[in-house]
């Protein structure tokens, strides 16, 4: 099942990644043919697993629900522990987790360390998180009796995650859920599920009892997925993916009346004012554009500039950009990977024409290196005109398009001209105007002169059609917790 790959320690780790779906504490098969996950670098199969159909599915919500009451009812210093011991263990396997990421995914190995740093804090902060699920007490304003307010599990969850983070974008939802006492479905994107699996793995070495957490792998995400979300038994949807399949799976849950929590698409404005310091402006942008080659929800998506700087911000990044050294992120000198397919690769190209074709300048990048693997050159844009694809759209994948601005109110007015309200990146060092920018500019989350804003400790999300809800912060847990008041009477 495990081919030839890079390496002989990459071979040891793929052949001990579990091949199976997780239901009820059990290793087994699903009913589909395989799942082949392939390397983006260079397009070797490296491994074959097992595909959930939708008795599967059916299957992993019955464990779930048959696994709820005893998990809300475990004491929040139990789950803590568990969390807790989650943490260290993959500490200790940090580099299993970043080599496998970077097999399935194609980020450079650094990043791919970074992803564990990152995925594993939502391990620690909701373990802290998990014994300070508190409620309110207070006296009614009429006088006659006492209010409670206390909080409970939601109940049955159904978590899925997309591809480009594949460790963290687990661990922020399983983490808050089973921190308040709520059991899992958990259903991994189908280009790297192999994470998942192996976090799984570490989640019972852990000792999160069975049917806490299950997993589906599938390649019939929409079959697999809609009768458990038509149960009436799941009480939760948690999603993170594109606006498109969000807004059909928000119908789905309609039905149910669903809890939803959705983390969405982006379509992140970069605005560098004239007075920014443009060394930081420049370094921001390679993080919030280049990182992960640019397949993040927060990835810069429009760089606004202010035109007596957008020369130089142009130059000074196209130097950044060349810098870059592109391969497989296995390699530790390598710092830009291939994209995740060669369908990311038509994809991102095809934004880059549609640019050109009105107008804009390329100022380096814009093509397909030569060899094997899903490669696209870092890309940068000038004179991107208004009516270009990558203005409207989320363009996921490495490329910089600079429009240039006059005034504040154009710049504010050009970054909130979006369906989308992830995430902004401002840069600027006039404190007023910082002040200004948080207040005008639509998003869920800001960067003020950084293009870099993730934390466990802080709420991640969007507004508009970015989303619903928030993940990580002292909000992530409430996502899994229902309110419930009541009154005692006084008299
Ligand atoms: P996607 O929407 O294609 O898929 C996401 C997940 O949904 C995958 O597991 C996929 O198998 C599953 N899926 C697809 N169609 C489904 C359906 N009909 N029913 C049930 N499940 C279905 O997104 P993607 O290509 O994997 O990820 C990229 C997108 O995710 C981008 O738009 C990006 O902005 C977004 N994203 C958002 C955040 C955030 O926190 N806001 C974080 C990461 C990625």
């Amino acid at each position: 099942m495990t081919p030839p790959c890079t390496t002989e320690r990459s071979a040891a780790l793929l052949a001990r990644v579990p091949d199976q779906l997780y239901i009820n504490g059990q290793w087994v098969d699903g009913t589909g043919e395989p799942i082949v996950v392939t390397d983006p670098a260079n397009g070797r199969v490296l491994k074959k697993i097992q595909n959930a159909s939708v008795a599967d599915g059916a299957r992993a919500l019955d464990a779930a629900v048959a696994a709820a009451e005893s998990w809300a009812a475990t004491p929040a210093r139990t789950r803590a522990e568990i969390l807790r011991r989650a943490f260290d263990l993959l500490q200790e396997r940090r580099d299993d987790f970043a080599t496998l990421m970077t097999l399935e995914m194609g980020k450079p190995i650094a990043e791919a360390n970074g992803e564990v740093s990152y995925g594993g804090e939502f391990l620690r902060w909701f373990s802290e998180e998990a014994v300070r699920i508190n409620g309110r007490y207070g006296a009614n304003p009429e006088g006659t009796g006492t209010m409670v307010v206390t909080r409970r599990a939601v109940g049955p969850c159904y978590l899925i995650t997309p591809w480009n983070f594949p460790l963290a974008m687990a661990t922020r939802k399983i983490a808050p859920a089973l921190a308040a006492g709520c059991t899992v479905v958990v259903k991994p994107a189908e280009l790297t599920p192999l994470t998942t699996l192996l976090f799984v793995q570490l989640l019972e070495d852990a000792g999160v009892p069975a049917g806490v957490v299950n997993v589906i792998t599938t390649t019939q995400s929409q079959a697999v997925s809609a009768p458990i979300i038509a149960d009436p038994r799941l009480r939760k949807l948690s999603f993170t993916g594109s606006t498109v399949v969000g807004r059909a799976l928000i119908a789905q849950a309609a039905q149910n009346v669903l809890r939803t929590s959705m983390e969405l698409g982006g379509n992140a404005p970069f605005i560098v004012f004239a007075d920014a310091d443009l060394e930081k402006a420049v370094t921001g942008a390679m993080l919030a554009k280049f990182r992960n080659t640019g397949q993040a929800c927060t990835a810069a998506n429009r760089f606004i500039v202010h035109s007596s700087v957008a020369e130089e911000f142009g130059r000074r990044l196209t130097e950044r950009v060349n810098a870059l050294e592109v391969g497989p992120g296995i390699d530790p000198r390598v710092n830009f990977g291939p994209l995740v397919s060669d369908t990311a690769v038509d994809n991102v190209d095809a934004f880059v024409q549609d640019a050109l074709a009105r107008g804009a300048t390329l100022l380096t990048g814009g093509f397909r290196p030569d060899g094997p693997g899903s490669f696209y050159a870092p890309t940068v844009l000038t004179g991107v005109s208004a009516d270009s694809r990558m203005v409207r759209e989320e363009i996921f994948g490495p490329v910089a398009g600079i429009r240039t601005f006059e005034t504040e109110e154009e710049a504010i007015e050009l970054a909130n001209d979006t369906e989308y309200g992830l995430i902004s990146y401002v840069f600027t060092t006039d404190m007023d105007r910082r002040h200004r920018m948080i207040d005008s500019i639509d998003t869920g989350m800001m960067g003020l002169n950084t293009g870099l804003v993730s934390n466990a400790a802080a709420p991640f999300g969007g507004v508009k059609q970015s989303g619903l809800g928030r993940e990580g912060g002292l909000e992530g847990i409430s996502e899994y917790l229902s309110t419930k008041y009541t009154l005692i009477s006084s008299s």
